[in-house]
């Protein structure tokens, strides 16, 4: 897409962050940009809004911040797939492993209608563990993921492999090695 590169220049890199040997793609530079934050948004609104979508789902928290104004802008449902503890009401929950340990992600159960066309935003795949705990959810609850997008693809770490397995197709709008 002619926007990737410029947005991929706005991607910020904190070496050792949070720890030694870590590479951090921190995305806050592209989001105080206005115009580069926007052309972000209208990416991804073009490449959706004719996929008949029923809702934008987002992981918490960076999720939310592309999720919540592409749900706006395609007029359909938002989402928000949150860490456990967080959501008031009944919930179904999934797990996954992270570098050290496990988290867990939880959806209210109400979250969709059924057999609804699903998006699943994230800001960044890496392992695939987060997004995939999400689309275990997601069709747990009857509802279909047509596509897992992100901002920062890390392609040498099998998060699209993964997902592939699933059946959820992934569009990264930049990548890094
Ligand atoms: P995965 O589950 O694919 O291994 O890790 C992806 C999750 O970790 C995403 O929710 C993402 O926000 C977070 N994450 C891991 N590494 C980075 C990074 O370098 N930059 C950002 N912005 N998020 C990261």
């Amino acid at each position: 897409h002619p926007y990737s590169q410029d947005l991929k220049q706005q991607i910020r890199t904190v070496r050792d962050w949070p720890k030694t040997g870590v590479n951090f793609r921190d995305i806050t530079p592209l989001l105080q940009n206005p115009s580069q934050f926007r052309k972000l948004i209208d990416l991804l609104v073009h490449r959706y809004q004719s996929m008949h979508l029923d809702a934008v789902a987002a992981v918490d928290a960076r999720g939310f911040i592309i999720g919540a104004p592409l749900a706006y802008a395609l007029g359909v449902s938002f989402v928000p797939v949150r860490k456990s503890g967080k959501l008031p009401f009944s919930t179904v929950k999934s797990a996954y492993n992270l570098e050290y340990g496990q988290a867990e992600v939880e959806l209210h159960t109400d979250a969709f209608a059924a057999g609804a066309k699903v998006l699943l935003i994230d800001d960044l795949l890496a392992t695939g563990g987060t997004l995939l705990a999400g689309i275990e959810l997601i069709q747990a609850l009857g509802a279909q993921v047509v596509e897992a997008a992100v901002l920062v693809e890390l392609s040498e770490l099998g998060g699209r492999e993964k997902l592939a397995a699933a059946k959820v197709p992934v569009f990264g709008v930049c990548a890094f090695n």
